[in-house]
């Protein structure tokens, strides 16, 4: 059988303490116990089912883990108060002094950046390199690689990652492949095409609302287990929890995601074919032309389309700011940062998400100053919309 994310939500079971069809907001930071052997066998995990401190577990926040986990094939997962918060716990759960990670030069602005400038105070090396090259993954390999770090699909040039692929590679070396699946949760399946921790930012598709700021971490029972140990776990011990609140409005949100991730395709893959016959320069792996198109082919589930994110490229800062000014004038969206939001947001990469990344490197990679970002919104009639867009560009 195929496996099926958004099955696999629908058929959780998770209800609260009074049958209350939303699990029950556990408002606690501390648990009490009648018997004080309980909590001693609790702080050693081996009391099943009892929590102890919300650093460590909160009822809220592990019904929205196993959701997770549930929706990504993986044993485990857990949540972290941002998208930052998961990376950077995943990597330091892995990695330390004297190690070195293979990562993709195109990656979010924030992860290059605590790579490239964070991660070496602490003597780990990093190798950034075309990630679609699978030469270039395997000549960088050394003794001490410990990771190799990609994006499904990569921000924001949309680029897509050879899992099955990069999981060989990985594998032959004992080496751990994480993979960023912000862009495209329930298209791609990262832990089922052989990455062993999968990281989300889910402030954007997962959640969708634009309300809060959340991550999370799916893997094995044993590297969840090994983050969250109060000894030396990385969780535990930096503390990058999320609040309970929020886990359980996110979790209602989760509910919906294989909805609105059909409509933001639709909406896309729309858009991209008008700005085809326009004549604009622009990439969206739904195209048959773009150079990740049989890439994502191979590893997608087929019912949730090419995703909502297509990257237009202007040519200059000046053309790329013209345009977005006049789309927030005719109402196509908003112009701001971040994606997977109920509307149309834009923003030029070069000059904001991705400005941690030094120019000569965004030209390395390939990133037009003029880039413009598009998050694709669930609009019901995106003919009207594209229409606002046209006449925007005739404006400019
Ligand atoms: C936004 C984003 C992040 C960071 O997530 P936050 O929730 O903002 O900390 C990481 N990876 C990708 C691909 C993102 O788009």
């Amino acid at each position: 059988m195929k496996f099926d994310p958004a099955t696999n939500i629908q058929d959780l079971k998770q209800f609260g303490e009074f049958g209350d069809v939303n699990p029950s907001v556990t408002d606690s930071a501390t648990y009490t116990f009648m018997q004080a052997k309980t909590m001693t066998d609790t702080f050693h995990g081996e009391a099943e089912g009892c929590f102890l401190y919300s650093r460590h577990w909160n009822p809220s926040n592990k019904y929205l883990a196993d959701a997770l986990a549930s929706m990504e094939g993986t044993e485990a997962g857990w949540v972290t108060a941002s998208g930052m918060g998961a990376i950077t716990t995943a990597i330091l759960g892995i990695c330390q002094s004297g190690d070195h990670i293979i990562s993709s030069m195109t990656t979010y602005g924030g992860t290059f950046a605590f790579m490239n400038n964070w991660l070496p105070r602490y003597n780990i090396e990093v190798t950034f390199v075309d990630i679609t090259d699978l030469e270039s993954v395997r000549k960088a390999i050394k003794p001490n690689t410990k990771m190799i770090y990609t994006e499904a699909m990569t921000n924001p040039l949309l680029q897509i990652s050879d899992l099955p692929e990069l999981s060989k590679i990985a594998k032959s070396k004992d080496i751990k492949l994480v993979v960023d699946n912000t862009f495209t949760p329930m298209i791609v399946a990262p832990a089922k095409w052989g990455a062993d921790v999968v990281v989300y930012s889910l402030t954007k598709f997962i959640n969708g609302k634009n309300d809060c700021v959340a991550g999370a971490i799916c893997a094995s029972n044993e590297f969840i287990n090994s983050l969250i140990d109060v000894n030396d776990g990385t969780a535990m011990l930096l503390g990058p929890v999320l609040d309970p609140m929020r886990s359980s409005s996110i979790l209602k949100n989760l509910h919906t995601l294989h909805i609105r991730m059909k409509q933001h395709s639709y909406n896309a893959m729309y858009l991209a074919e008008k700005f085809k016959a326009y004549g604009l320069k622009f990439r969206y792996p739904g195209m048959p032309d773009d150079p990740g198109h049989e890439t994502l082919k191979k590893i997608m589930h087929p019912d949730f389309g090419f995703g909502g994110m297509i990257a237009i490229d202007m040519e200059t800062v000046d053309q790329a700011n013209k345009l977005m000014e006049k789309m927030e004038l005719e109402d196509v969206g908003y112009l701001a940062v971040s994606l997977g939001y109920f509307k149309t947001l834009f923003s030029n990469s070069g000059k904001s998400t991705s400005s941690e990344v030094p120019e000569e490197i965004q030209k390395k990679m390939g990133l037009s100053e003029g880039l413009v970002r598009f998050s694709v919104g669930l609009d019901h009639d995106i003919e009207r919309t594209w229409q606002k867009i046209k006449k925007s560009l005739e404006t400019l």
